[in-house]
């Protein structure tokens, strides 16, 4: 999609510290990470958020789950914990509007979420 920063990113036209890709998926490093590992795993098909995920995009969710658990093991967080967190709309302070999962780990966090 046109204008979209992380779809930009997908396809290397703007520059992402990428750890993961294939050819529907791709993991990033967060810029402003508020943990030391913080991840970005966006699928590359645009989607603008979860309200836009439809059936035929159950495969890649799951996919994007499964990606998860191998950078949480790849990261060393896969013992001591981590959040996958899917920001939506204005009271969760989604920014970016193509889809995202960000996977937080290596420090204690807190509950409820602020
Ligand atoms: P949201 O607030 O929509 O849940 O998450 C958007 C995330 O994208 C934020 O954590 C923010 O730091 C990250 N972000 C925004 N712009 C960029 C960028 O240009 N590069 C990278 N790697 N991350 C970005
Ligand atoms: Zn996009």
């Amino acid at each position: 999609m046109n204008d979209c920063l992380f779809c930009a990113m997908a396809d290397g036209k703007i520059k992402a510290d990428i750890v993961y890709r294939d050819d529907r998926v791709i993991a990033f490093k967060d810029i402003k990470p508020r943990a030391p590992v913080h991840l970005l795993i966006i699928p590359r098909k645009h989607l603008a958020g979860v309200l836009d995920i439809e059936p035929d995009d159950g495969p890649i969710i799951g996919e994007i789950f499964q990606v998860a658990a191998r950078l949480a093991r790849d990261q060393g967080i896969a013992e001591s914990g981590f959040r996958i967190v899917v920001n939506s709309g204005p009271d969760a302070g989604q920014s970016v509007f193509h889809l995202h999962y960000h996977l937080i780990g290596g420090r204690q966090m807190s509950w409820p979420p602020g």
